[in-house]
């Protein structure tokens, strides 16, 4: 804590352009150990190797060097109300900021969360889920090696209950940017506001995955099947809920089962693996309780089979259910390799079904029909709406989620924004004197 207090003295002043040249070699160096990271984060994790060598560390390189390059945007505004005052609005670093992180994407979540806070001008005090705790340790080694002086970066372990919660109450910490869980992510609001402190939140989802009877049906089923399986499921905008209407039910279905039937359950070093364990034993076991409970209560359409998979593991099968809205795997967020398909007859239908939850973080859409498309994106109430397409991420594009899937946004001007206080400067240039009783607030 103190060394972030004692380093934002001299961080939090340095030219911007002088940032960006340290956020930019930090890109060099995560692409230089691209290879030693993915494999550190796919050991950590469970991810398959060409998910995390092939895109997620490939993908934090390309953050830093977009906010590397962001010196321009900060830019704030003049204002005309008064000729003899200047009048104008400044942004400046919160200070020492903390970033709490979860399990599913820690070194994309580390990257995303640090690369704006830093380039804002922030130190950053960063604490990684207990059950994944390295790629955040290579992280704090990078900016060493980038030359960002020490203590711009910190790095704490342990128990979130105690070291997250620490960082949510000291008041030496500014502001505090977490993923989670939603329930986490209440708790810190009620702790952050002892003291006032501004807080990000990017929070879960269970996300409604449409497919109308006018869509491409075979890109339709790749994606959803992406969508459902990514990560093994345990990603935020996982589309969990797939939609299908009523009329392509029957054809439709049969080609998600065939993309599934692809997928590989296995060992996340194998190049050819596309599902790897589940993160620990008490995911496992919830996500087996989900599944359980489906088994008595909808009917089981699909299951793969884990024969590629050591025993020992935290391995699953795909799963594919039928169930109607209202069953608890079409509400929950899972976390897990289970689809919950439900019917529709039409767009109206869709959207409320798709509208029935308390999240709001994603959803997507397939369909030909661009009125179509253009009613949807406005009636569905998540932060980002995906049209022909799921996970596109890009930098310079804020994401965030609405309703109970967060508060704030990250990534693009936006996500630079969040790491900033405003603040307004009116210096008079006239000669009139103040007298008491001539207005003022
Ligand atoms: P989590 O249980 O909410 O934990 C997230 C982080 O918060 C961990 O580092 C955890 O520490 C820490 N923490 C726990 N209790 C805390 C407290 N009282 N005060 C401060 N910190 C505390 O989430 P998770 O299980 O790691 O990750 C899965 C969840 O993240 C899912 O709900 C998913 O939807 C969400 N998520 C959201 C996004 C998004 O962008 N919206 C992205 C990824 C994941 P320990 O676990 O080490 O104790
Ligand atoms: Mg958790």
């Amino acid at each position: 804590m103190e060394s972030s207090e004692k380093a934002f003295e001299k961080w939090g002043k340095i030219k911007i352009s002088q940032r960006g040249t340290y956020l930019n070699k930090v890109a060099d160096l995560i692409e230089k150990y691209c290879q030693k990271i993915g494999l550190i984060e796919t050991r950590d994790v469970g991810k398959p190797i060409k998910a995390t060598v092939g895109g997620e560390v490939p993908l934090v390189a390309s953050i830093f060097r977009y906010y590397a390059g962001i010196g321009d945007r900060f830019r704030n505004a003049f204002y005309q109300t008064d000729p003899e005052y200047l009048v104008y609005s400044l942004s400046q670093p919160y200070g020492p900021v903390g970033i709490i992180i979860p399990w599913n994407y820690p070194f994309v979540i580390i990257g995303l969360k640090c690369a704006a806070a830093l380039m804002a001008g922030n130190t950053i005090v960063i604490k990684p889920s207990q059950s994944t705790p390295c790629s955040a340790y290579e992280f704090g080694k990078i900016c060493l090696e980038a030359g960002i002086p020490a203590g711009v970066v910190n790095v704490v372990q342990g128990k979130g209950s105690i070291a997250g919660n620490e960082i949510v109450r000291h008041p030496g910490i500014k502001k505090v940017s977490f993923t989670g869980s939603t329930e986490v992510g209440k708790s810190i609001m009620r702790e952050a506001a002892r003291t006032i402190k501004p807080v990000t939140l990017e929070l879960g989802g269970k996300n409604p995955n449409i497919v109308f009877e006018d869509a491409d049906l075979d890109m339709a089923a790749a994606g959803s099947v992406f969508t459902a399986y990514l990560n093994t499921g345990q990603i935020c905008t996982s589309g969990s809920r797939l939609l299908v209407q009523e009329s392509i039910y029957d054809k439709f279905m049969p080609m998600v089962i065939e993309e599934a039937r692809k997928l590989v359950v296995g060992q996340p070093e194998d190049t050819k693996t596309d599902l790897g364990p589940i993160i620990t034993k008490s995911q496992y076991d919830t996500v087996l309780k989900y599944s359980n409970l489906a088994k008595r209560d909808c009917s089981l359409i699909y299951e793969g089979n884990v024969d590629n998979c050591h025993k020992k593991g935290f391995f699953l099968p795909v799963q594919i259910f039928e169930v109607n809205s209202a069953h608890k795997i079409a509400r929950e967020e899972i976390f897990g390799p289970l689809l919950a398909v439900i019917r529709f007859k039409d767009e109206e239908e869709a959207i409320k079904i798709a509208n029935a939850t308390r999240y709001g973080l994603a959803s997507a859409f397939w369909t030909q029909n661009l009125a179509r498309a253009i009613n949807m994106a406005q009636a569905l109430e998540s932060g980002f709406v995906w049209g022909n397409a799921v996970h596109t991420l890009f930098s310079d594009v804020p994401y965030g989620g609405l309703k109970e899937s967060g508060i704030g946004q990250e990534l693009g001007i936006e996500g630079l924004k969040a790491f900033m206080q405003q603040k307004c400067v009116y210096i008079y240039t006239g000669k009139d004197r103040l007298t008491l009783g001539s207005g003022g607030l």
